[in-house]
């Protein structure tokens, strides 16, 4: 048996894990500095930790309760209706959910390069062809109104990621409204805000009240640290809200996942921990490190370091794993997760090591 034509697909590379380097290089996972996929280095909300294990006997009932608390409370957090609120696996899971709703065979999105590699990866497997629009290294990521609509021509939905992965570049409220207004109506501006809690910037949320071609993407792996429990969600505008439940995978977000949520989005502290942290982090490593780096609104800093793969390689040697972005179209750069400061220190100092 053959599946279908996939040469087309690229695969997901996900930045390496601590296990696996770990017995790669036989070393002890608990010495490893990983700071490759923007994980929240301080670990999973101690409030979400507690209502997992409660929840433990409960996981052989379907998550149903559990799901419409955890929309409600972020309904309320948003000040949207429930039916706004698309709860997810993952926010790439809300990038599936919007490909489903919209996408025909022969549409075409408009995705940023470089990017977030599942952009493209959901909308191929959902039978559309992808463009790019291109963010320049020599105009250091700079994102605008006007980057996007250069290379639009009426594509169904255009990604616009901001705080940017792996860059860092944020687009302006502004801009992203300018957007909104210019293309079609049949254009969907989905706007990923998966590292929206790091930046002082306002979200693109108000938005949705005023224009029905416009959705937020957010999730719980970033700063609520939930990476491992796979939920995310998006913030859709009124008009076409109910198309969830034609769509949605019979309860596509598992009940810890729920619980963790609903605990998680509660905890101020944590919350604030995380935020603080990655601030301290980012302005450490831009004063720290001897490589360029470019301003950031998320909990990652973009650093110039010449052969990425080969600095990459080197840190990992030293314990220090960071993530080569040559997949992204950016061999000569790395990108570091904002760790703990003990981390980030390591990290800066292995760094520095290895370009010297
Ligand atoms: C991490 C991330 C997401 C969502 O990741 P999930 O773990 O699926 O919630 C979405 N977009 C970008 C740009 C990301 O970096």
């Amino acid at each position: 048996m053959e599946t279908r034509d996939l040469s087309a697909h690229v695969p997901y590379r996900a930045g390496r894990g601590v296990e696996e380097v770990a017995r790669e290089l036989g070393l002890d996972p608990d010495g490893l500095v990983k700071l490759s996929s923007n994980e929240n280095p301080f670990g999973p909300s101690p409030a979400a930790i507690e209502a997992v294990q409660e929840a433990a006997e409960q996981i052989h009932t379907y998550p149903k309760s559990s799901h419409t608390d955890l929309t409600g409370a972020i309904a309320e957090q948003w000040s949207v209706d429930p039916t706004q609120v698309w709860l997810t696996p993952g926010g790439d899971g809300f990038l599936d959910y919007v490909s489903r709703t919209f996408l025909h065979e022969s549409d075409r999105v408009l995705a940023p390069d470089p990017g977030f590699a599942y952009y493209p990866m959901s909308a191929r497997s959902h039978g559309a062809t992808v463009d790019q629009y291109r963010l320049s290294k020599e105009s250091g990521f700079e994102q605008s109104a006007e980057v996007v609509l250069d290379a639009y021509d009426g594509q169904r939905i255009i990604y616009v990621t901001t705080p940017h992965n792996p860059t860092g570049s944020e687009m302006p409220p502004e801009e992203i409204e300018r957007l909104a207004t210019e293309v079609s109506e049949e254009t969907l501006v989905l706007v990923d805000e998966a590292y929206g809690k790091f930046t002082d910037q306002p979200s693109a949320r108000s938005l949705i009240d005023e224009y029905d071609n416009v959705a937020v993407l957010r999730t719980f792996s970033k700063t609520y640290g939930l990476a491992g429990l796979r939920v995310g969600y998006g913030l859709v505008p009124e008009a076409w809200a109910d198309a969830y439940d034609r769509i949605n995978t019979p309860f596509a977000v598992n009940k810890l996942a729920c619980i963790a949520g609903l605990a998680a989005i509660e905890d101020d502290e944590h919350i604030e921990r995380t935020v603080e942290g990655s601030r301290w982090a980012r302005e450490y490593m831009h004063a720290e490190l001897d490589a360029p780096t470019w301003p950031s609104g998320g909990n990652f800093v973009l650093a110039e370091v010449g052969d990425a793969a080969a600095v990459a390689d080197a840190t990992q040697q030293e314990g220090v794993i960071i993530r080569d972005c040559s997949s992204f179209g950016l061999p000569d750069c790395v990108r570091i997760t904002c760790g703990t400061e003990s981390q980030t220190r390591t990290a800066v100092e292995t760094i520095n090591e290895v370009l010297e």
